[in-house]
């Protein structure tokens, strides 16, 4: 007997009624990627409001690499929110902003002198690594990539690599800000080795203060930056003194394996934003990087009202602890061990899936038509997160075809639930 379990027709009777008030009263610009209310959850299931029980490899949207309501996470909590919920940093401190920082900057790669700035979501974090690069070097300039993802903000989404849904009717978009293309080992290498003559056309070095780059693509397909391609895009910022900003915002903490995806590519960032799953849930993001750049901001120019809120970076320390746990027990990375050898082995049997990718436990497959012609396959794709979803899975698609399934569940799953998970995910592949 394994923990998913759907009784009848999704959705069920009070999610249906939810639906039907959430379609009157909430903007339609916010999706839903599966048609259910969440009543409760934990580790690695989400129970909806008519008692379906569902194996959650999506994290919502990765946040949850040490699972649902963790005793730690909800205690350290508890315990801060009791003292005090909110005193806004740039007006009283308190300890755990300065915890969380220091943390970040004891695990973030480099072994130089670094700070680091709280702040509430990826996109923000986004922000002000950028905010921070263009103060330090006094130019305005940024270099982003194809089939990017990094928020949706007027910057965020003015860096995203993907027009549909998320540019589409929003302009003017920021200005200043220029793409190349992503390397992708399965679609188009062409950029690898040709840097700076296919920049050439767009903005002159000199002028960039930033190029921001996810080291695997989140929402564009987990794309993994080829390591080559990541050593000369370190070699042009430092020959052209331009900030590198990873955005970990979906890889850090854990998720590929090591703290943060960098530390496996070969390369030192200058600046690197965290956020999804550093609170175990809890809302909290973060920029962290070379003291150096974030001195020249003065006081004021960076922060928030609710900018590394105590609760959250109470839940952030408790987080980090489990993760550090993890980590050197080596978990994560074998659960992305496991994962690719599954997901490997279904390639080998169904003709659909023409790429296994990622890194650590951020692995992806790539559903195409033909192998040969590599045509999307998004309504296959598509059909199989409903059919997963009727058997008690939830799956997210990703990519800027829509026709890759992203394996996001916490690293700390149990063996039997990520087994019974996958079995479920295969069973509704076509052969
Ligand atoms: N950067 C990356 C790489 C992301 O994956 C995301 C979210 N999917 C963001 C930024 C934006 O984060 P948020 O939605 O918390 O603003």
């Amino acid at each position: 007997m394994g923990v998913a379990r759907v009784k009848g027709p999704l959705p069920g009777p009070k999610s249906k009624a939810l639906i039907e008030r959430r379609t009157k009263s909430v903007a339609g610009g916010v999706s839903l990627a599966h048609p259910l209310f969440i009543e409760h959850a934990s580790g690695s299931t989400l129970t909806d409001v008519d008692g379906n029980t569902f194996i959650d490899f999506c994290g919502g949207i990765g946040c949850l690499n040490i699972g649902h309501t963790r005793a730690e996470v909800l205690e350290a909590a508890r315990a801060t929110a009791a003292r005090v919920t909110h005193a806004c940093f740039q007006v009283t401190g308190y300890e755990e902003y300065v915890a969380v920082c220091e943390a970040l900057c004891r695990l973030a790669p480099g072994s130089f002198d670094k700070k680091a700035v709280l702040l509430s979501t990826g996109a923000e974090a986004v922000e002000n690594a950028v905010k921070v690069a263009r103060r330090h070097t006094h130019r305005g300039a940024v270099l982003a990539f194809d089939h990017a993802f990094h928020g949706r903000t007027l910057l965020g989404m003015s860096l995203t690599g993907k027009a549909a849904p998320y540019k589409q009717g929003f302009g003017p978009l920021a200005s200043d800000v220029y793409r190349l293309p992503y390397p992708s080992p399965y679609r188009d290498l062409s950029i690898v080795g040709r840097l700076e003559a296919a920049l050439m056309p767009h903005v002159r070095p000199e002028d960039l203060a930033a190029v921001i780059l996810e080291p695997v693509q989140g929402e564009g397909g987990f794309t993994v930056a080829p390591r080559e391609f990541f050593a000369e895009l370190r070699a042009f910022c430092d020959k052209f003194g331009v900030v590198l900003i990873a955005d970990e915002v979906q890889t850090g903490v854990g998720r590929t394996g090591t703290m943060f995806a960098t530390e496996q590519l070969g390369v030192i960032p200058d600046l690197t934003t965290v956020a999804k799953s550093i609170a175990g849930g809890l809302p909290l993001s973060g920029v962290v990087g070379r003291a150096s750049m974030f001195d020249s901001v003065p006081a004021g120019g960076l922060g928030g009202t609710f900018a590394g809120n105590p609760v959250s970076c109470a839940a952030a320390l408790a987080t980090l602890s489990i993760l550090e746990a993890e980590m050197a027990a080596g978990r994560p990375q074998a659960l992305g061990d496991k994962l690719r050898a599954r997901l490997e082995s279904w390639q080998g049997k169904h003709k659909l899936i023409g790429d296994v990718r990622g890194l650590g436990a951020m692995m992806a497959i790539e559903l195409v038509r033909d192998r040969g012609t590599k045509e999307p396959a998004d309504t296959e794709c598509k059909a199989i997160i409903a059919a997963a979803r009727e058997r008690g899975v939830l799956l997210l698609s990703a990519g800027s075809y829509g026709n890759v399934i992203r394996f996001l569940m916490p690293l700390t799953i149990e063996g039997a639930v990520l087994d019974e998970g996958l079995a479920i995910v295969e069973a509704c592949l076509p052969s």
